[in-house]
């Protein structure tokens, strides 16, 4: 800065010259117009009003002006530097608009868009529903009993008073296990089967549970059959099994009852029609009261009725009282114990219960399929 000088002239400092002032000023409302976005504002900002700006020089060159002329330069350099401001701040209200705007445009939020691009996934309803059948036995204070799915021949039929030759045991119904490398070709050699039912777990409950018992197995099973509207070679059956002192057919037959009133609603029951099963004795088939009609279609045309083709019944399942031979063969004295046993189809009932007409909705895992049973955990 120069020292005070009386005879100093304006006119004759650089840049305090009119014409350098007016070409600082219009340098700089030319950066600010040319600046395309805040942020090249921001550098023409700096270069034109910030503490080494062509402008702030000259200001600093005023001090040292005599009063006259300090006055004028003073007023020169003052309208110039508000003329800056000005522009400055017009500039930047109209880039901060455009960038408002485009900000709105480029982050605009589609309401009407799906709002999670990534459904949530859900359980298979035949796991929830077989785990809701076992609620129903749990409540009772019955527990849950697995078994593995390769089972032991002897447990699968043995056990459980199949005879060598029953029919089941053969190749075209039942899954064998082929045995290790070097054991043959003949599959039914291992011993091995995939478990045509759950009732292995019956078996092997008595086995290894101290008496009374009182169990429930849900579980998969395997059979040689197609995949078609109403067969699948793996399903999924729930078994019961209670083994006490003084058990009848009467306590099976509340078992029952409680069961499907838990299912299906108040006022649903069940009837039992003779039949064999070689581990049961007496054998019965179980029906249950049909649910939609609740048997008002029988004999009466004006009200037929689909889901029980009227006969007002829907099968349901095999049970009965556990075989003598069973108990034996598990090491249960038959003359002191008696039991009951029931088990059925967890695909069938679901189908029943949710009007499904095919049965490989239930194993294509086709979302569209599983998602209107919801989130049931
Ligand atoms: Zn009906």
């Amino acid at each position: 800065m120069s020292a005070p000088n009386k005879s100093y002239d304006p006119v004759e400092v650089e840049a305090l010259k009119p014409e350098e002032i007016e070409r600082m000023r219009d340098e700089a409302l030319a950066a600010f117009a040319a600046a395309a976005d805040l942020q090249q504002l921001q550098e023409a900002k700096t270069a034109h009003t910030g503490g080494s700006s062509p402008l702030a020089l000259a200001n600093r060159e005023i001090g040292a002006l005599p009063p006259q002329a300090k006055a004028d330069a003073g007023k020169r350099v003052g309208q110039a530097r508000a003329a800056v401001g000005r522009a400055l701040a017009a500039r930047q209200g109209e880039l901060e608009a455009e960038r408002d705007a485009r900000v709105l445009v480029e982050e605009a939020v589609d309401v009407t868009l799906p709002y999670d691009r990534t459904p949530s996934g859900a359980r298979h309803p035949l796991t929830t529903f077989m785990e809701r059948v076992a609620d129903v036995f749990v409540a009772m204070g019955y527990e849950i009993a697995e078994g593995p799915e390769a089972e032991a021949e002897w447990f699968n039929f043995d056990a459980l008073n199949f005879t060598p030759d029953h029919p089941a045991r053969q190749m075209q119904d039942t899954f064998f296990v082929r045995g290790p490398q070097g054991a043959g070709d003949d599959e039914s050699a291992s011993g091995v089967v995939l478990r045509t039912h759950t009732s292995p777990v019956q078996a092997r409950a008595l086995l290894g549970r101290e008496l009374p018992v009182y169990v429930v197995c849900p579980g998969r099973v395997y059979r040689t059959d197609e995949l078609d509207a109403t067969h699948t070679p793996v399903f999924h059956q729930i078994e019961l099994l209670a083994v006490d002192e003084g058990l009848t057919m009467a306590d099976l037959k509340g078992t029952l009852d409680h069961m499907v009133q838990s299912l299906f609603g108040a006022g649903m029951k069940t009837r039992l029609r003779p039949n064999y099963f070689p581990f049961t004795e007496p054998s019965a088939e179980m029906d249950m009261l049909c649910y939609v009609c609740k048997g008002a279609s029988v004999g009466n045309p004006d009200r037929p009725c689909r889901t029980c083709a009227s006969e007002g019944w829907i099968e349901l399942g095999g049970c009965g009282m556990v075989n003598p031979r069973v108990l034996v063969a598990c090491g249960v004295d038959p003359g002191r114990y008696s039991g009951f046993a029931f088990g059925f189809g967890i695909e069938r009932m679901l189908m029943f219960r949710h009007n499904i007409e095919d049965m490989r909705d239930m194993v294509e895992g086709d979302v569209r399929f599983t998602r209107p049973f919801g989130m049931e955990i």
